[in-house]
Protein backbone atom coordinates (compact mmCIF):
# COMPACT_ATOMS: atom_id res chain seq x y z
CA UNK A 1 0.00 0.00 0.00
CA UNK A 2 1.79 3.29 -1.14
CA UNK A 3 1.24 6.20 1.17
CA UNK A 4 0.78 9.62 -0.25
CA UNK A 5 3.41 11.97 -0.65
CA UNK A 6 4.00 13.86 2.02
CA UNK A 7 4.59 17.69 0.78
CA UNK A 8 7.09 20.11 3.17
CA UNK A 9 6.60 24.31 2.27
CA UNK A 10 10.06 24.80 1.71
CA UNK A 11 9.62 27.68 4.71
CA UNK A 12 8.84 25.03 6.77
CA UNK A 13 11.94 23.33 5.92
CA UNK A 14 13.87 26.20 6.06
CA UNK A 15 12.79 27.31 9.55
CA UNK A 16 13.48 23.20 10.63
CA UNK A 17 16.93 22.79 9.24
CA UNK A 18 17.92 26.25 10.50
CA UNK A 19 16.65 25.04 14.24
CA UNK A 20 18.44 21.88 14.34
CA UNK A 21 21.29 23.50 13.10
CA UNK A 22 20.81 25.86 15.63
CA UNK A 23 20.34 23.96 18.51
CA UNK A 24 23.09 21.10 17.73
CA UNK A 25 25.43 23.85 17.81
CA UNK A 26 27.72 21.55 15.59
CA UNK A 27 28.29 19.42 18.23
CA UNK A 28 25.19 16.98 19.03
CA UNK A 29 22.53 14.80 16.79
CA UNK A 30 19.30 16.91 16.98
CA UNK A 31 15.90 15.51 15.18
CA UNK A 32 12.08 16.67 15.24
CA UNK A 33 8.73 15.44 14.31
CA UNK A 34 6.43 16.58 11.25
CA UNK A 35 3.28 16.82 12.00
CA UNK A 36 0.18 17.58 9.67
CA UNK A 37 -2.69 16.81 7.99
CA UNK A 38 -3.91 14.61 5.97
CA UNK A 39 -6.05 15.54 2.88
CA UNK A 40 -7.59 13.91 -0.30
CA UNK A 41 -4.85 15.45 -2.50
CA UNK A 42 -1.83 14.31 -0.11
CA UNK A 43 -0.12 15.19 3.31
CA UNK A 44 1.04 18.53 4.27
CA UNK A 45 3.20 19.10 7.16
CA UNK A 46 2.03 22.25 8.73
CA UNK A 47 4.60 22.58 11.57
CA UNK A 48 7.32 20.49 13.48
CA UNK A 49 8.55 19.91 17.44
CA UNK A 50 12.56 19.50 18.20
CA UNK A 51 12.84 16.43 20.50
CA UNK A 52 14.36 18.28 23.15
CA UNK A 53 11.47 20.54 23.99
CA UNK A 54 9.40 17.64 24.36
CA UNK A 55 11.35 15.78 26.31
CA UNK A 56 14.81 17.72 28.16
CA UNK A 57 16.38 14.25 28.39
CA UNK A 58 16.42 13.19 24.78
CA UNK A 59 19.41 14.46 23.61
CA UNK A 60 22.08 14.38 26.96
CA UNK A 61 24.50 11.45 25.36
CA UNK A 62 25.08 13.56 22.04
CA UNK A 63 22.85 10.93 20.49
CA UNK A 64 19.29 11.20 20.15
CA UNK A 65 17.63 9.18 22.72
CA UNK A 66 13.68 10.07 22.93
CA UNK A 67 11.96 9.16 26.29
CA UNK A 68 8.21 7.61 26.60
CA UNK A 69 7.19 11.14 28.30
CA UNK A 70 8.04 13.31 25.39
CA UNK A 71 5.56 11.14 23.40
CA UNK A 72 2.61 11.49 25.63
CA UNK A 73 3.35 15.33 25.32
CA UNK A 74 3.81 14.59 21.88
CA UNK A 75 0.26 13.21 21.29
CA UNK A 76 -1.56 16.07 23.67
CA UNK A 77 0.02 18.27 21.31
CA UNK A 78 -1.43 16.57 18.34
CA UNK A 79 -4.95 16.28 19.64
CA UNK A 80 -4.87 19.73 20.80
CA UNK A 81 -4.27 21.01 17.11
CA UNK A 82 -5.37 18.05 14.80
CA UNK A 83 -2.62 17.04 13.89
CA UNK A 84 -0.51 13.95 12.85
CA UNK A 85 3.13 12.86 13.07
CA UNK A 86 3.96 12.47 9.22
CA UNK A 87 7.72 12.13 9.81
CA UNK A 88 10.43 12.60 11.47
CA UNK A 89 14.16 14.08 11.14
CA UNK A 90 17.41 13.49 12.78
CA UNK A 91 20.72 14.87 11.99
CA UNK A 92 23.80 13.16 11.99
CA UNK A 93 27.56 13.98 12.59
CA UNK A 94 29.26 13.59 9.61
CA UNK A 95 28.12 13.55 5.36
CA UNK A 96 27.01 9.82 5.79
CA UNK A 97 23.29 9.75 5.95
CA UNK A 98 22.70 6.09 6.63
CA UNK A 99 20.75 4.50 9.14
CA UNK A 100 22.56 3.40 12.14
CA UNK A 101 21.62 0.35 13.82
CA UNK A 102 19.64 2.24 16.55
CA UNK A 103 18.08 3.98 14.18
CA UNK A 104 16.87 1.10 12.15
CA UNK A 105 15.57 -1.32 14.85
CA UNK A 106 14.11 1.57 16.81
CA UNK A 107 11.35 3.67 14.38
CA UNK A 108 10.29 6.83 16.14
CA UNK A 109 7.02 5.76 15.12
CA UNK A 110 6.89 1.91 14.32
CA UNK A 111 3.78 1.91 12.05
CA UNK A 112 4.68 0.82 8.29
CA UNK A 113 5.11 4.18 6.19
CA UNK A 114 6.63 5.94 8.65
CA UNK A 115 9.45 8.35 6.98
CA UNK A 116 12.53 9.32 8.37
CA UNK A 117 14.87 11.77 7.38
CA UNK A 118 18.45 11.82 8.26
CA UNK A 119 20.50 15.23 7.97
CA UNK A 120 24.18 15.71 7.44
CA UNK A 121 26.94 17.42 9.21
CA UNK A 122 24.37 18.31 12.70
CA UNK A 123 22.07 19.97 9.87
CA UNK A 124 24.64 22.69 8.16
CA UNK A 125 23.12 21.61 4.88
CA UNK A 126 21.22 22.88 2.00
CA UNK A 127 18.05 24.46 3.32
CA UNK A 128 16.29 24.61 -0.50
CA UNK A 129 16.96 20.82 -0.93
CA UNK A 130 16.41 17.60 0.11
CA UNK A 131 19.06 15.67 -1.81
CA UNK A 132 21.55 15.84 1.19
CA UNK A 133 19.45 14.25 3.17
CA UNK A 134 18.81 10.22 3.49
CA UNK A 135 14.73 9.42 3.32
CA UNK A 136 13.65 6.15 4.31
CA UNK A 137 10.42 4.74 5.01
CA UNK A 138 9.77 2.42 7.38
CA UNK A 139 8.10 -1.14 5.92
CA UNK A 140 7.88 -3.05 8.82
CA UNK A 141 9.67 -5.82 11.00
CA UNK A 142 12.47 -3.46 10.92
CA UNK A 143 12.65 -3.48 7.18
CA UNK A 144 13.35 0.15 5.24
CA UNK A 145 12.70 1.36 1.72
CA UNK A 146 15.42 3.65 0.85
CA UNK A 147 14.79 6.90 -1.87
CA UNK A 148 16.58 9.52 -3.58
CA UNK A 149 15.05 13.03 -3.30
CA UNK A 150 14.57 13.06 -6.72
CA UNK A 151 13.02 9.60 -7.51
CA UNK A 152 9.56 9.81 -8.92
CA UNK A 153 8.47 7.43 -5.91
CA UNK A 154 9.98 9.26 -3.25
CA UNK A 155 7.21 9.80 0.05
CA UNK A 156 8.55 13.73 0.56
CA UNK A 157 8.89 16.38 -1.11
CA UNK A 158 9.41 19.96 -0.83
CA UNK A 159 6.59 22.29 -1.66
CA UNK A 160 6.43 25.88 -2.31
CA UNK A 161 2.91 26.71 -0.43
ZN1 LIG B 1 20.70 8.30 13.16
Amino acid sequence: MASKQIQIPLLTWRRLVGDLTARGAGTRETGAFLMGKQGDEGRAVLDFLCYDDLDRRALTHGIVEFHRGGFSKLWDICKDRGLQVLADVHTHPTLDVRQSYTDKVNPMLPVRGHVALILPRYGVTSRWSLAPAGIYRFAGRGRWDTFLADAADCPVKLSLW
